[in-house]
């Protein structure tokens, strides 16, 4: 009798320690979630590609800049480097790559010009630079960076932007750097459809500073002049550290009215939604009522990524600090 009062005691105090540690992994997964120490995401545009109209040699292409882009931020991060130079080095060689709609690979405007726009924000101390109707410079990326760190303003545009670029040590090129092929083309066929394609990029630093980057030609056929989002601070790009970092892409002007990016920072901080619960309300209801297309990616401060388009495609890259990796186009 006395036998067996202890086991089931024994038997007990064994259960209730069981529940009780299986009650502690549960709040600590809740309170803890995962913590990467770096992490890093991409977009290279929103729009309507199809694996048909890219061909596989196409889709091998973009891969393959997608994959080189994202390896340059990853290298940076690991060791040690800052989301700002990650996000900087990211975005040029993006620019210097003519399959974007950035620096080289530029859409060309009504006039059959360029006119470039770029942003770059650091969520550690909301310092931002951009640069709007900028054509002489190689990466515009870099314009915004020295528009950022080396003036007291937040944003230059036309003329402005050349002349301050020329005070800066940024690569001058004629516009006829930005003719390609493609862009003639595209320019040709742009009296039919809008297109669209961006670069973006936001990543988290080992000392937990979140920053992104946006930088486009705009789009193709656009009228002199016009502004889309990309170049400002709340609609294209934002970062806030202990929030997110967030670059969009798509038919700006939609995204300038909803101020899309600051708005998943307004989400997660006031409403206390996820990334990915703020990139989907943002993507799928914000937009609706304008029927607006285009896509957007952010990241968390634990560098968890969300990458959210209702379009058919969004090339996009995530990798972080556990080794995770993900190159995607279609859905
Ligand atoms: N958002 C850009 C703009 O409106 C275009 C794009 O992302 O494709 O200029």
């Amino acid at each position: 009798m006395y036998k067996s009062f202890r086991f089931s005691s024994i038997l007990l105090l064994l259960a209730f320690i069981v529940i009780s540690s299986c009650n502690t992994t549960t709040e600590t997964q809740i309170s803890d979630p995962k913590q990467y120490e770096y992490a890093l995401v991409i977009h290279g545009g929103a729009g309507y590609a199809t694996p048909e109209k890219l061909g596989s040699e196409g889709i091998e292409q973009y891969e393959q800049a997608m994959d080189s882009a994202l390896h340059i931020g990853l290298d940076i991060l690991k060791a040690g480097g800052s989301g700002i130079d990650a996000v900087e080095n990211v975005i040029v060689l993006l620019e210097n790559n003519p399959l974007f709609n950035a620096g080289i690979g530029a859409v060309l405007t009504s006039e059959g010009k360029v006119e470039l726009d770029a942003s770059i924000m650091s969520g550690l101390d909301l310092n931002a630079g951009a640069i709007t109707g900028i054509q002489n410079v190689k990466n515009p990326i870099r314009a915004a960076r020295a528009v950022m760190e080396n003036s007291v303003h937040v944003m230059f545009s036309g003329n402005g932007a050349t002349k301050f670029a020329l005070t800066q040590d940024l690569e001058i090129v004629d516009q006829d750097y930005f003719f390609t092929e493609k862009s003639r083309k595209s320019l040709e066929k742009a009296l039919k459809a809008d297109k669209f394609g961006t670069v973006g990029c936001v990543a988290l630093d080992k000392n937990g500073n979140l920053c992104a980057g946006t930088s486009t030609g705009g789009i193709t056929n656009k009228k002199h002049g016009r502004v889309g989002d990309s170049p400002i601070i709340g609609a294209g790009t934002y970062a806030k550290n202990g929030v997110a970092g967030i670059s969009c892409t798509g038919q700006g002007e939609f995204y300038i009215r909803i101020a899309a990016a600051h708005e998943i920072i307004s989400l997660m901080d006031y409403k206390d939604l996820s990334v990915q619960e703020a990139a989907k309300e943002v993507i799928f209801e914000q937009l609706k009522p304008f029927d607006a297309k285009g896509g957007i990616i952010c990241l968390d401060s634990n560098g968890k990524a969300a990458m959210e388009f209702n379009t058919s495609a969004m090339f996009r890259a995530y990798g972080n600090s556990d080794g995770e990796e993900i190159i995607k186009i279609f859905r």
